[in-house]
């Protein structure tokens, strides 16, 4: 076998996903996730030849020890030498980082440094890193950022309506995240669309845990709806999106709220889970909503579609033209109900539901579901991991 596949490493605070990627064709030779680290129930699932394997990872149960696991499965399965690189997803890149970069000392720092701005997610990708270094300590490895996509937004798309010395000094200012998923998918839809991605303009809805909406213009990302932090912009999972910043000090000031209390209530207790009071899982809320008539259920559905559809339009004001949007992640992919939703009210954007299409279009199917004459709207699966191998390999594949 060539040594041309990339090891993609996604590592957060508890979990480590990775897969073995051909960046040319986006083959997947390997994929699994290591999760509960940390902890003693730590397990690392493997899937591989079209099997699945699953065992627990011994003390100290941590980022190392379950990239341990992963050399051994590679070793024993003579997958070590078919690896070129390895390519890390990096949640915050800052305004420092806008291109796949090389990872040596000083950037190590800079992620570092980042921290400020991504606490929960930046430490944890350096964990990765180290982890990756130590097991193959003569492979490159390279870091992709999720930010990077949407450092082409202009000044007034990231500026926030606050003191400008806070930007400034501080570096509070729109980042935007989901980056690599929005430009895979605007990608995949210019493919769809027979034209070259630098003329097309798309609003991009990536909807799973974490919603986030992008303007797309002449193949750039010109807004999009996550903030400083994953935090703004739509309703999502457990986190609440917009909220009146006002309610934060009525909690603290009135309802004897800590600041602690507020962050664990709008990341954590918010979104889907805090309107159905049910879940942060879609598929049961749906469920809730057709088999049980469940209100909460319905209201929950009710307020996720209408902000995705208000944001949806409101990123009309970014664009000049609108090729059509996109829906992707884990709901955007598969969930016709809530597409369907969304689509209900951009009446005046002249979107007509195929009905046939929007049902069939899910699991992975990628495909247009809306009627010809009126304006696409287009389900695509996303692969960010494919990014991450093409990104890696590219970066180490320049011509001086
Ligand atoms: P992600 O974070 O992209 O993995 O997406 C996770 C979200 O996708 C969860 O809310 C799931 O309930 C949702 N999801 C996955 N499959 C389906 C489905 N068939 N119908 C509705 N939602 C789904």
């Amino acid at each position: 076998m060539k040594n041309n596949f990339i090891l993609v490493l996604n590592c957060g605070s508890s979990s480590l996903k990775f897969s073995l990627i051909n960046p040319e064709n986006g083959e997947t030779l390997l994929s699994g996730l290591a999760e509960r680290l940390l902890s003693e129930q730590a397990i690392i699932k493997i899937k591989h030849n079209g099997k699945k394997e699953q065992q627990s990872i011994s003390s100290p149960f941590d980022h190392q020890a379950a990239i341990q696991c992963l050399v051994t499965h590679l070793s024993e399965h003579q997958l070590i030498a078919c690896i070129s690189a390895i390519g890390h997803r990096v949640v915050h890149g800052g305004e420092t980082y806008y291109q796949p970069t090389l990872i040596n000392t000083d950037v190590k720092a800079t992620i570092e440094k980042l921290a400020r701005l991504a606490p929960l997610h930046n430490p944890a990708n350096l964990t990765g890193i180290s982890a990756a270094e130590a097991a193959f300590p003569t492979l490159p490895q390279v870091a992709i950022f999720d930010t990077a996509f949407h450092q082409a937004m202009p000044e007034k798309a990231f500026i926030y309506g606050i003191p400008y010395k806070l930007y400034k000094e501080h570096g509070i200012r729109r980042y935007g995240f989901h980056g690599t998923s929005h430009y895979f998918v605007a990608q995949q839809a210019a493919k769809m669309l027979h034209k070259p991605l630098e003329q097309c303009s798309f609003i991009s809805a990536h909807l799973g845990n974490g919603c986030s909406v992008a303007a797309i213009k002449d193949g750039k990302s010109v807004d999009t709806s996550l903030g400083m932090t994953p935090l703004e912009g739509v309703m999502m999972g457990t986190r609440s999106g917009d909220v009146d910043p006002g309610i934060i000090f009525h909690l603290v000031n009135q309802l004897n709220y800590t600041v602690e209390e507020v962050d664990t209530m709008l990341n954590k207790q918010s979104g889907l889970l805090g309107v159905s009071q049910l879940s942060n899982d879609c598929r049961t809320i749906e469920t809730a909503y057709l088999e049980d008539n469940n209100p909460q259920a319905a209201l929950a559905l009710d307020v996720f579609c209408y902000r995705i559809a208000k944001s949806i339009a409101s990123f009309t004001a970014s664009l000049t033209q609108l090729d059509g949007i996109i829906f992707t992640g884990g709901i955007g992919e598969n969930s016709d109900i809530i597409r369907e939703k969304i689509l209900s009210q951009l009446i005046l954007l002249n979107f007509k539901i195929d009905v046939d299409a929007n049902i069939t279009n899910r699991f992975g199917k990628s495909g247009r579901i809306t009627l010809e004459g009126s304006r696409a709207a287009l389900v695509i699966a996303t692969n960010e991991e494919w990014v991450i191998a093409e990104q890696t390999f590219e970066l180490l594949n320049q011509e001086p």
